[in-house]
């Protein structure tokens, strides 16, 4: 009997698995699937509908004489399909999903149970504020929350992702910038070279002109460099903290003081709050704004690339520019301000900056965060903190034996790698991510970020256990031994287990097939 490398046992003689052609295309249980298009057909339905009686004709001829094309399928062919495409993903709820600077962590059930009680789940935006008392409070108990958190006197709760967040607080700064009638002046953004592409994306978008700031060697803003930057044409500086490297800006306090010397404001990025929460208040940081990302640090699920949420705290010099709507409680009663010049207190010329969305922002995740919140208590928030700080720096130093650390000394939430390690061995980090499909993994996040070279951005989070770690750091040490020795022609071959191989995932970028047509299967067959 063979055994794996987990000691358990295999069957019996040796697998040859990954050259084995089934005729059906599957692979034991995952099942190969094909799209609803090509599996179903129009005649062919899950429900018996009765013919529809009567009806005048009331489309002036211009009802479609042919058939509208639509897939059908049995019920249970289609719960096959749709179970058979979900097996397909990798998922929080399957294994370890290391992408850094994602915060891919455990989603607890009892903010799933919470989000879906039928007083939260069924509400409807247009609802009266007097039948939705419970929910507005809801809302404000997470504001309130969240200003604790941060040390923040104000908070933005409608931005419905971090990026949007962004959007929230440089828009904040700018009608700040107008208010002050130094609009037209100031139009100079600093932001990091390892920023997340969306903060000098944003920033561009508020008509804003973007500068990198250049880091030291030990990966952190340099304060000589960025204070040479400054100057009275200067609106804010956009930094990460801790930043995408993983490390913490020991400067921030610096920082923050040589731009408000400058007249700009600081918009920091908290999407790495999670390093952070209960040990720091990015308030007592000098921060002018900071968006929370509720999907990252407080649990809720990226299902899917959304919904996100992305709360946007305000200092006081901020807070009058908050967009609206945004709940109020007086005399025991909440209440939504939905117009600008409500905001607007007597004498004074700020205004809010307008709406940044329809409604309120995302019930569901607001309902989900704070039932993470409420679980955890102030002392879990802090503890799971230290929790995926104490994660990543267990991974780093399990790692360093075979892999190479992109900078010295502890990491905070997130462990970065660079490809020295696979330096003439004919792998690259793609090639190695690959390979950690074929052992089960989601890869770390790669390529990302841009200063280091080839890097591997991995983020464990506090939801792994230490089993769950070692057999991790297990794989990817292996890995990295195999690399070393001469196994590339392995890893250029890899994924050999996944449903599918490599993609040409630049065509699939440039040239998307959004419309399937039956010639299409054929062409992509090629
Ligand atoms: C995730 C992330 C963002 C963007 O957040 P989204 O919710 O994906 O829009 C911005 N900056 C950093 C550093 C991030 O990790």
């Amino acid at each position: 009997m063979s055994m794996n490398n987990q000691g358990r046992p295999t069957g019996i003689g040796e697998a040859t698995a990954s050259n084995v052609k089934t005729f059906t295309g599957n692979k034991a249980l995952q099942i190969e699937e094909g799209l609803s298009f090509e599996i179903g057909s129009y005649a062919q339905t899950g429900v018996d509908l009765p013919e529809p009686k009567g009806g005048a004709d009331r489309l002036g001829g211009l009802n479609r004489n042919n058939d509208i094309g639509l897939p059908g399928l049995s019920e249970p062919e289609t719960m096959r399909h749709f179970v058979r495409l979900s097996q397909k993903n990798y998922a929080i709820d399957m294994g370890p999903f290391p992408l850094g600077s994602c915060t891919m962590k455990h989603n607890p059930r009892l903010n799933e149970k919470m989000a879906r009680l039928p007083g939260f789940g069924d509400l409807h935006p247009l609802a009266p504020e007097s039948a939705v008392q419970g929910a507005l409070e809801l809302i404000d108990t997470l504001a309130f929350w969240l200003k604790e958190l941060t040390g923040m006197p104000a908070v933005a709760m409608s931005p419905k992702a971090g990026a949007h967040g962004e959007l929230c607080g440089m828009m904040a700064i700018k009608a700040a910038l107008e208010a002050r009638g130094e609009a037209g002046k100031r139009k100079r953004v600093l932001a990091p070279e390892s920023a997340h592409g969306t903060n000098p994306a944003t920033a561009v978008q508020c008509g804003f002109t973007v500068e990198n700031i250049p880091a030291d060697k030990t990966g952190r803003v340099d304060l000589e460099a960025l204070k040479a930057k400054l100057g009275d044409d200067i609106a804010g500086i956009m930094v990460t903290n801790p930043n995408t490297c993983g490390l913490f800006e020991r400067d921030i306090r610096a920082i923050a003081d040589a731009v408000h010397e400058a007249g700009g404001y600081f918009y920091c990025d908290g999407a790495n709050f999670n390093a952070i929460a209960g040990k720091v208040r990015p308030g007592d940081l000098g921060v002018d704004a900071m968006h929370i990302n509720l999907h990252k640090t407080f649990s809720t699920p990226h299902g899917g690339g959304g919904p996100g949420s992305g709360p946007t705290v305000l200092s006081e010099a901020l807070a009058p520019f908050a967009p609206v709507p945004y709940v109020i409680c007086e005399d025991g009663k909440y209440s939504l301000v939905e117009t600008r010049r409500a905001a607007k207190a007597e004498g004074e010329s700020a205004e809010s900056f307008g709406r940044l969305t329809a409604f309120h922002g995302q019930m569901g995740m607001f309902v989900r965060a704070l039932s993470y919140m409420m679980s955890h208590g102030k002392d879990g928030v802090r503890q799971a903190s230290e929790d995926a700080v104490l994660n990543a720096n267990y991974v780093l130093a399990r790692l360093k034996a075979e892999m190479t650390p992109a900078f010295e000394g502890h990491c905070m939430h997130e462990a970065l790698f660079d490809d020295r390690f696979l330096k003439d061995t004919g792998v690259e980090t793609i090639d190695f991510a690959k390979a950690m499909i074929d052992e089960g993994y989601h890869p770390m996040t790669m390529y990302f970020p841009l200063v280091v070279h080839g890097a591997m951005l991995i983020e464990p989070t506090e939801s792994e256990s230490k089993r769950e770690l070692d057999l991790f750091c297990g794989a990817m040490l292996s890995l990295a031994k195999r690399a070393k020795a001469g196994e590339a022609e392995s890893f250029k071959a890899a994924p050999v287990y996944a449903p599918r191989r490599r993609l040409d995932e630049t065509a699939a970028a440039r040239h998307p097939v959004l419309r399937w047509t039956p010639a299409q299967k054929a062409e992509a067959a090629e």
